[in-house]
């Protein structure tokens, strides 16, 4: 085995696989794509890293993790059309291709997609089109698409992307109203207007700039402006949009309020409310919750048991 591949082995072993992701699929093809070649001249030592590199126009390749909780996320099948906005070094796009039929990419910069055109081509990534433009539009003469991979944060969920969702169709995105941090979302598409939409945590992008998306000063972009509002906000304006009322303890509504860590591997509970009773009882509520309804099977507790 040459040394990238030994290093590519570790990266999917410890990075990915002890860190739950669990689609065999993705951890094969990860095994399988020579990020090294994706990197800029200089950072191939550093391409199974454990984050993100920077690439040209002050751009980055994601962290291998986040490249694979978003493929496993949009749970790619060999007949897909996928979508990827974001094509950057075009690492991702060659993950997607060896899980799907078709994947088009588009890159608003044109500099980093004649690139990446280049380099897919020579690795012989031949179901990869790369595309210019802005993906918050998505790309309507390619749609509908099964899965949409956006690898940029936006401030809201561009509704172009939506409706380029074939029926039963995945849209994986990080939204957030500041440009420090996202929510990872999939939504999925069950009819012309009907979408579930689950979250998978916190993540940190670069911004989604485009009408859809911000402005190239960091506001929002016309389209989706909010009056007399920008996405700059206090802190106590940030906790307020971000709280959410709990029902009580023994309405089963409480503990499905924590089935967005059905997918963790871990889930660390309490500390700032230590002592309460109320810390108790929604310590009792949320385990009992991701016990039964999600297969948790071990509880490791550094707390006094009331
Ligand atoms: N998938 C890439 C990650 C690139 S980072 C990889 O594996 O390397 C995100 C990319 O999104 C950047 O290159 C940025 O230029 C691009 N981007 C931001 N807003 C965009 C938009 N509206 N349309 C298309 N690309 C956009």
């Amino acid at each position: 085995m040459t040394e990238f591949a030994h290093l590519r082995h570790g990266m999917v072993d410890v990075q990915l696989a002890r860190r739950g992701i669990r689609d065999r699929r993705v951890l094969n093809v990860m095994k399988q794509i020579p990020r090294e070649q994706f990197v800029e001249p200089g950072f191939e030592e550093f391409a199974y890293e454990d984050g993100a590199l920077p690439i040209a126009n002050g751009q980055t390749i994601s962290q291998p993790y986040i490249v694979a909780l978003m493929t496993e996320a949009a749970e790619l099948k060999p007949p897909d059309k996928v979508l990827e906005v974001g094509t950057g070094s075009g690492y991702a796009a060659a993950v997607a291709s060896r899980l799907a039929k078709t994947v088009h990419t588009i890159e608003r910069h044109e500099d980093l997609a004649r690139v990446a055109a280049g380099r897919l081509a020579a690795l012989g990534y031949d179901n990869c089109i790369v595309h210019t433009g802005d993906g918050t539009r998505g790309l309507l003469e390619a749609a509908p698409f099964d899965a949409i991979l956006v690898a940029a944060g936006g401030p809201i969920v561009p509704d172009a992307l939506k409706r380029q969702l074939s029926i039963g169709g995945r849209l994986v995105i990080p939204v957030g109203d500041s440009e420090q941090e996202q929510s990872l979302l999939r939504i999925t598409r069950w009819s012309d207007t009907e979408y579930d939409e689950e979250t998978f945590g916190a993540v940190r992008f670069v911004p989604l700039i485009g009408e859809q998306g911000w402005a190239e000063d960091g506001t929002r972009s016309a389209s989706n402006h909010v009056p007399g509002r920008t996405h700059f906000r206090s802190l106590t304006e940030m906790i307020g949009a971000a709280v959410e009322p709990l029902p009580s303890f023994c309405d089963p509504d409480f503990g499905a309020l924590f089935d967005r860590f059905a997918h963790s591997r871990v889930v660390l509970l309490g500390e700032a409310s230590h002592g309460t009773s109320e810390f108790y009882q929604a310590r009792a509520a949320i385990t009992r919750h991701l016990i039964e309804k999600h297969g948790f099977t071990t509880v490791a507790v550094e707390a006094g048991l009331a």
